[in-house]
């Protein structure tokens, strides 16, 4: 673990690089150094994210010389369906092929307030969490800002086809987001940017293993979007037990620097605690959890874990979930419990990619 300090598997520099890896300013940077007017940021930009085209030679409005420069400096990142599947209460999974091959999640989910993009950051992940599919293959690599941009675009793409709008991106997928840190930044300041896909930082959710250096670099970077924490435990024994990531970084650092993040930003965090049978879910644990949140300003977001085929964990009742959130309230814990979606389609994190692989395997 010690290894996450320092080195990060980087993404393949041999291509020419993503275009949707380009933040506004940099653009315009890349405009001036080809004695283009900096306002072609803003055309460029509306090509890319309103009109959603995929050739640079459709950008109308440019001369045929710029476009030539375009297309010779980047690629549009193309993401290939590999599946896409749809549940009877309107979550759409796809499945896309990146560029060498390998495969990643992306989840739309249908909420009566609009429609929320679950986005993956990195081909696997390195942390390890034992209850977690996504991590049995370990990391392969990281993807480039543009290729996770390039999975909003792809879901509103599919929302364009009902007519409606991608609202809100929770970057909840496959991966750490934090262990990514160098493309992910880059990714939200793009998809929040109003001359990109315009979407406002309090609907964009950011979650985290807990990779506490990065909590503290992130606060400074004051982004004003929701960020949440994947606790999942109240004491040290069980969250090493469930995420190896504790060990690097146990409860106790990993509260001082959410403490630090909420007085840097003024907001508030979520916690997001999965149940899993036997494990974390009796009341003893919810008065434990009460106690090491006690004073710090957040929301607990109770999430009954579904079956996970190559994991032993089982679900936790539907009695003793209530009966953990009444546990919460009664010490005034602002408390909810997540609704399933996409129940029907593997709609847990890192199920249909090891079910992909394993028909690879085969
Ligand atoms: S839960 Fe998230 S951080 Fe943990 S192993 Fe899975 S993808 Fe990685």
């Amino acid at each position: 673990m010690e290894q996450l300090k320092t080195t990060s598997k980087r993404p393949n520099t041999d291509r020419l690089p993503s275009i949707y890896s380009l933040q506004f300013e940099e653009l315009q940077d890349w405009l001036m150094e080809q004695n283009e007017p900096k306002f072609r940021a803003g055309q460029i930009f509306d090509w890319l994210y309103k009109k959603r085209v995929t050739d640079f030679e459709e950008m109308s409005n440019l001369s045929k010389e710029l476009r030539e420069k375009l297309s010779n400096s980047f690629i549009l990142t193309n993401l290939k369906i590999v599946t896409r599947q749809e549940s009877s209460d309107g979550t759409v999974k796809f499945l896309f092929e990146l560029h060498d091959g390998y495969s990643i999640e992306t989840v739309v989910m249908r909420h009566d307030y609009g429609n929320s993009v679950c986005v993956t950051t990195q081909v696997g992940c390195r942390l390890g969490c034992t209850f977690c599919a996504s991590t049995l293959g370990g990391l392969k690599r990281n993807l480039e800002a543009g290729e996770i941009v390039a999975q909003v675009l792809e879901s509103q793409r599919a929302m364009d086809e009902v007519e409606e709008r991608v609202s809100s991106v929770v970057v909840m997928g496959i991966g750490e987001p934090f262990d990514n840190y160098d493309e992910l930044v880059p990714f939200l300041k793009t998809i929040n940017h109003e001359k990109g896909l315009n979407i406002g930082a309090r609907h964009i959710t950011v979650s985290t293993s807990g990779v506490v250096p990065k909590i503290y670099k992130f606060a400074d970077e004051k982004l004003q979007i929701n960020f949440a924490i994947s606790l999942h435990a109240p004491t040290t024994e069980i969250r090493s037990k469930l995420m190896p990531v504790n060990r690097a970084w146990p409860l106790p650092k990993l509260m001082d620097s959410i403490r630090y993040y909420i007085e840097t930003t003024g907001r508030r965090v979520t916690f997001e605690y999965g149940l899993f049978g036997g494990v974390n879910d009796q009341e003893e644990h919810a008065e434990q959890l009460a106690d090491l949140i006690k004073g710090v300003k957040c929301h607990v977001n109770l999430i009954p874990v579904n079956y996970v085929l190559e994991r032993d964990y089982v679900r936790t009742p539907k009695n003793q979930i209530f009966a953990f959130e009444k546990v919460l309230k009664k010490r005034n814990v602002n408390v909810t419990i997540r609704r399933e979606q996409g129940h029907d389609i593997d709609a847990a994190c890192g199920q249909l990619r090891a079910k992909e692989r394993k028909e690879e395997t085969r």
